[in-house]
């Protein structure tokens, strides 16, 4: 009201910044595993190892057999904006990693305790590294905050512990462990199906039965299969669409690629499950899960919804990641068109395998 007189205004605190900037990208544990799976593709891992406590919030630790990280590098790591990834604004448009900003391991150590344990394949032993709020503390039962010599086999370990201790308002907006679990299974097991050459284990602390597993040498239907069910692997349609280049406004969009599993028509689930993978991160589009259940209706009765694996390979020059701070939702050049290609295809072999039904349910 205009009996109010205006505050002054200040310059927030750096470390408040910070912790404000890294609750956009870190929202849950999910979301930090997320970037932490990345991380060990882009080191190269074959092998990735999720140990769990209290859905994430406890504990949230991933071990792999990647490329691993200099000792010369430890004390840098988890300062925001560092980054092996990219050194010039360019870079962007050629951008092969998942990674580039340098901001996953800094805005997990401003919300949680973050523990780095890695070895690369030159050294005789590995390091071990503590951080909070972008910079070292000491090692447990050091002085020094510095890295310390430990016992560890190639690659590189990350230990997150109490997540969101200094953030209580987060912390109670999450509504249990079990919730926060299924979250991190379901990130797992998505990355497992699109990444079926890694092995990946994820499972809680308080069992030695993992609750996925995944073997090294597999392939997409069959990770479908171990991971989603003989129900849905029966039903799979797969399709590869390819797009030449092309010209948009002027600017040139360079060829693409997709590749599509989904169930027939003989397969009804209750929600659309839909794993999307654009230049092999996975990410959200309401759009494009609009337009793949568009195509189901009236192929499958009301109600009724279908399983589809879809991942898209596009110039990285046509690819916006940037719109949302973690990544997750993106937009690209001629996304209209491309996804109208995609649709088309999935819609003809549908309909191809079940002229019957359509023919049934018109009656
Ligand atoms: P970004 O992935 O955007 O570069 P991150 O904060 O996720 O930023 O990681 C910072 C850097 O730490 C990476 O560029 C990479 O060099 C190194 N790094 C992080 N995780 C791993 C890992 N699991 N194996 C090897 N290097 C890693
Ligand atoms: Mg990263």
């Amino acid at each position: 009201d205009s009996t109010h007189e205006p505050l002054p205004i200040r310059l927030l605190q750096e470390a408040v910044i910070n912790r404000i900037a890294a609750g956009e990208i870190i929202h849950r544990p999910a979301s930090a595993l997320k970037e932490l799976i990345e991380n060990c593709l882009d080191a190269g891992a074959t092998s990735i190892r999720i140990t769990v406590k209290d859905g994430g919030l406890k504990l949230l630790q991933i071990q792999d057999d990647g490329c691993g990280i200099r000792k010369s590098d430890l004390p840098i790591l988890a300062e925001r904006f560092t980054t092996s990834k990219i050194s010039s604004f360019s870079d962007l448009s050629k951008l092969t990693t998942y990674g580039f900003r340098g901001e996953a391991l800094a805005s997990i150590s401003y919300v949680a305790n973050l523990t780095v344990t890695t070895k690369i394949k030159t050294d005789s032993c590995a390091w071990k590294a503590c951080y909070e709020n972008g910079k070292l503390v000491p090692v447990k039962d050091s002085m020094r905050a510095e890295p310390k010599a430990a016992a560890g086999t190639d690659g590189t370990t990350i230990a997150v512990e109490n997540m969101f201790y200094n953030t209580p308002n987060r912390l109670s907006a999450l509504r249990s462990s079990a919730e926060e679990y299924g979250r991190i299974l379901d990130v797992v097991t998505k990355y497992a199906v699109h990444n079926p050459h890694v092995a990946f284990t994820c499972k809680k602390t308080s069992t030695t039965t993992p609750d996925v597993t995944t073997p090294s040498a597999s392939t997409v239907p069959l990770a479908i299969r171990q991971l989603y069910g003989q129900t849905i692997a029966k039903e799979l349609l797969r399709v590869n669409v390819t797009g030449t280049e092309d010209s948009v406004d002027d600017i040139s969009v360079a060829a693409w690629s997709a590749e599509a599993y989904f169930t027939s028509a003989n397969y009804q689930a209750k929600k659309t499950v839909l794993l999307l993978f654009i230049n092999h991160r996975l990410v959200e589009s309401p759009h494009i899960r609009k337009a793949l259940e568009t195509i189901y209706t009236g192929i499958i009765p009301k109600g009724s919804s279908p399983f589809v694996y879809l991942s898209m390979q596009l110039d990285p020059r046509s690819v916006d990641v940037n719109v949302h701070p973690t990544k997750r939702e993106v937009h690209f050049l001629n996304e209209e068109a491309i996804i109208n290609r995609i649709c088309d295809k999935v819609q003809e072999s549908l309909i191809s395998q079940s002229q019957s039904r359509i023919f049934e349910y018109q009656q």
